[in-house]
């Protein structure tokens, strides 16, 4: 797409907002609404952020095809499908398809934008004081936006280990070169324990690379409730990826872009067509002058914000990613929305605020995970181990009946509840159906539920999820 080469259209902006992706453009067309003048300086020309081009929705295609390769290959031969068992993925077909979707998604984006009266301005976004943006275009030229109001959503970026940390390590590609990978790598490294880490082995792994996953310590996504670890970390290893616990990389050789040699501190040498760090993200604010203009910073860079998302200086705030708090798309959105609500709303959104309090969330593994309040060691510090109740559930689903032993995926739903009255006050979920399942119980757990109330719901059979109203 050509690049896009904006001018102020006003001499002052009642809300300017740097970064275009799920959060800026959620508060920004929330503003519009309200009928203020607002920009968006949007660095690249393809609107929609992390979410849109190299995150969520590129990659839940992905795992839609993982989960397709999955059901062909290992559960259609168990319902007697013949003709099924070389069905291969082609990922060199299927890329420039799914990249053309994706230009869909931005268009849309720029779309809203034009229909809704919000202005984008592609180019570098740098805050000149705490009214002034310079924006650095793509040809080179600077020009400034005047604002009484600037919002700072300029999300992250994945972050690798330095040469000097560990020799070789830019050799290796992030998330973002995930997705400009052109054909499928025979073999692959991942290191890294968290969401991004275990979304992509599953992904590899269900497609057919010989896939490696390095982790420091003994399980997948330790900051999840410990039966979620448990049940993932053993499953991800009986379905073939390669897991190295307790394990650091110390060295890799090879050429860019060609057959990489792993060193491990283990001795290992594994032999890989691509690394690829997972390790987390880090926001994108050096360069911005943010904290020259008064704007604290914490030490991982993120802009410290209040629960409005204000940061330190009037006039200036912060949302999404950049904010280091949930680094989720709705989370973005939400925030961005409700901060316009209550920056330039009616009277009854003047305290509106997003609460970060049992924000649902899932990790599109093989089987997916969904998760909501306190995992149980959480509430058992919280409120104590006598008020602390777990009803636990394992079983296969029904679907899994007629396909072969080996993969019959698990499934365990925990309940967390709290109290005399055994509150609600966690959900976690993993197995087939997770993904979809969750929001509903989400909104039973942001509205107090009871053990009780689950139980008083009528179960839907036959599901996975009448399990959740039937614990006992
Ligand atoms: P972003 O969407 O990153 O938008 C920031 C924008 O600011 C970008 O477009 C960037 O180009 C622009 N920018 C940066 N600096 C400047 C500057 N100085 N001037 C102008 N523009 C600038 N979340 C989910 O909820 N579900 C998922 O399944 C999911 N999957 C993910 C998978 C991957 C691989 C990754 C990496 C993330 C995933 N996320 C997922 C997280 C989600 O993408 C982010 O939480 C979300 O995009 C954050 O939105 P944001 O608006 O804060 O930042
Ligand atoms: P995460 O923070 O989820 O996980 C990174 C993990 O990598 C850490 O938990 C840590 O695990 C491990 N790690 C950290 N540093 C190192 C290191 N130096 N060497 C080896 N391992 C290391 O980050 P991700 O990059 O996976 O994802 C970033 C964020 O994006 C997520 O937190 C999530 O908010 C969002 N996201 C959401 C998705 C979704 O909603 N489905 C999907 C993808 C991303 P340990 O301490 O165990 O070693």
């Amino acid at each position: 797409m050509p690049p896009i080469y904006g001018k102020p259209t006003a001499d002052k902006y009642d809300y300017v907002v740097i970064g275009g992706g799920s959060g800026g453009s959620g508060t920004a067309r929330r503003a519009a609404s309200y009928g203020k003048k607002v920009a968006v300086v949007e660095v690249t020309n393809a609107l929609g952020g992390t979410c849109v081009n190299v995150g969520c929705v590129p990659k839940k295609i992905m795992w839609h095809a993982a989960d397709l390769q999955d059901r062909i290959s290992e559960h259609a031969p168990g319902y007697k499908f013949t003709g099924v068992e070389n069905a291969k993925f082609n990922w060199k077909e299927f890329k420039p398809q799914r990249d053309a979707y994706i230009r869909r998604l931005n268009s849309i984006y720029a779309n809203n934008f034009d229909r809704e009266g919000v202005e984008h301005h592609q180019g570098y976004g740098k805050l000149l004081s705490k009214n002034e943006i310079e924006v650095t275009r793509p040809d080179g030229e600077k020009y400034v936006l005047k604002a009484d109001n600037i919002c700072i959503a300029v999300g992250g970026t994945p972050s690798i280990p330095s040469d000097e940390q560990i020799p070789g390590a830019s050799l290796g590609i992030d998330s973002d070169g995930f997705f400009d990978l052109e054909d499928q790598p025979k073999r692959v490294v991942i290191v890294g324990a968290g969401y991004i880490a275990v979304e992509f082995a599953g992904i590899f792994n269900a497609l057919g690379s010989e896939t490696h996953l390095l982790i420091r310590h003994d399980y997948v996504l330790r900051t999840f409730d410990p039966t979620l670890q448990e049940t993932l970390t053993p499953w991800l290893e009986h379905t073939g990826v390669d897991l190295h616990k307790q394990t650091h990389v110390t060295r890799v050789e090879g050429e860019k872009g060609g057959p990489l040699t792993v060193h491990t501190d283990k001795g290992d040498k594994i032999e890989t067509d691509v690394l690829l760090w997972a390790i987390g993200r880090h926001a994108l604010t050096k360069g911005m002058q943010l904290e020259e203009q008064g704007i604290k910073l914490d030490k991982k860079g993120d802009v410290v914000v209040d629960e409005y998302q204000n940061s330190t200086v009037p006039g200036i705030t912060a949302i999404g990613d950049v904010q280091g708090k949930w680094l989720l798309t709705p989370v973005a959105i939400a925030a961005g929305r409700r901060l316009s609500n209550r920056l330039f709303g009616p009277e009854k959104f003047k305290n509106d605020k997003l609460s970060y309090e049992d924000i649902p969330s899932v990790v599109f593994s093989h089987p997916p995970i969904g998760t909501v309040g306190l995992t149980e060691p959480e509430a058992r510090k919280k409120y104590g181990d006598d008020a602390i109740k777990i009803y636990k559930s394992s079983f296969r689903s029904l679907y899994f009946s007629q396909v072969e032993e080996e993969h019959k995926e698990p499934t365990v739903f925990k309940l967390v509840c709290a109290g005399p009255e055994e509150r609600v006050v966690g959900v976690h979920l993993i197995g087939a159906g997770s993904d979809e399942m969750l929001q509903g119980f989400a909104v039973a757990v942001k509205m107090g539920a009871r053990k009780q109330d689950l139980d008083d719901t009528v179960a839907i059979h036959p599901t996975s999820a009448e399990e959740l109203v039937t614990m006992r």
